[in-house]
């Protein structure tokens, strides 16, 4: 008997990086990830990847910022799964500038993909989790939902809202076996961080190599780059949990960066 045997979980943004391990690691543990993702060849990939490995999976294309295709995405999964366990609410990007010419456009794009892609996913879901009297929701925070950094402004906010999301929906959740929880992780080497050392080495006027060392593990215990293993440890955790004992929180995976 493995911990996810006949679950169901919505992962977004799952066709890469950290949500994708997620997948994988929940298929191997007898769940049925589903891939929802903008990027619907990569999904189907990474679907196919998992089935290669003996798992249950498939892709759905999801633009977590449009509500229909929210609504749409879901509606598929339950007419073929008949059912939501869990929803890891992955999908997000990043946009390195300083605050004072921040583009509006930019802003509204970070924030509308991390919150609004979150609100409307958990509203999708949690009518289904609402019948089956169960649900285990997990944000994907960040470090930077508890503490800030230069050129982050957008992507600060909107990871500190999740918390606020995931706090009100434990209260609202509980009565219906709802859980929610957020997991902060620190930096993983996954193309959304490989796009910014370049960007951030040029805003900062300093080396790519400087960018890994002073910015970005500079306040670690050992100096390490936090892995999708260790972030799918803990979303597997709060995935798993028998009661409403843990909800409401969120537990940072940073290798010491931020300790609270
Ligand atoms: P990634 O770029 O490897 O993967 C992100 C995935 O999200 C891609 O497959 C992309 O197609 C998808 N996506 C983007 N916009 C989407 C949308 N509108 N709708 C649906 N899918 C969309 O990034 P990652 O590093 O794996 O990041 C995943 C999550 O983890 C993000 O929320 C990110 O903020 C968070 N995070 C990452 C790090 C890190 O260091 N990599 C650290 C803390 C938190």
């Amino acid at each position: 008997m493995s911990r996810f045997d006949g679950r169901v979980a919505i992962v977004t943004g799952a066709a890469s990086g950290i949500g994708k391990e997620i997948a994988h690691r929940f298929a191997a543990e007898g769940g049925i990830p589903v891939i929802a993702d903008l990027n619907l060849d990569a999904a189907n990939k990474a679907a196919a990847e998992i089935k290669s490995k003996g798992g249950d999976a498939f892709a759905v294309a999801m633009n977590v910022a449009d509500e229909e295709q929210v609504e749409k995405a879901v509606g598929d999964v339950i007419s073929r799964l008949g059912k939501i366990d869990v929803l890891v609410s992955n999908a997000g990007i990043q946009i390195v500038k300083p605050l004072v010419d921040f583009p509006f456009a930019d802003w509204r794009k970070l924030l509308s993909i991390h919150l609004d892609g979150a609100f409307l996913t958990t509203r999708a879901c949690l009518k289904h989790m609402y019948a089956a009297n169960y649900g285990r929701v997990i944000y994907m925070g960040s470090v930077h939902s508890k503490e800030a950094s230069k050129l982050k402004a957008p992507y600060v906010t909107a990871k500190h809202g999740l918390i606020g999301l995931a706090k009100v929906l434990a209260k609202e959740g509980a009565e219906h076996n709802v859980t929610a929880n957020v997991v902060c992780p620190g930096f993983v080497r996954t193309p959304l961080v490989d796009k910014q050392i370049p960007e951030q080495a040029r805003e900062l006027g300093i080396s790519e190599e400087q960018v890994i060392k002073t910015v970005m593990l500079k306040d670690t215990v050992d100096g390490e780059f936090t892995s999708t293993d260790d972030v799918a440890d803990a979303v597997l955790y709060f995935a798993a949990a028998k009661s409403n004992a843990v909800t409401g929180q969120s537990l940072v995976v940073s290798h010491g960066w931020f300790m609270q």
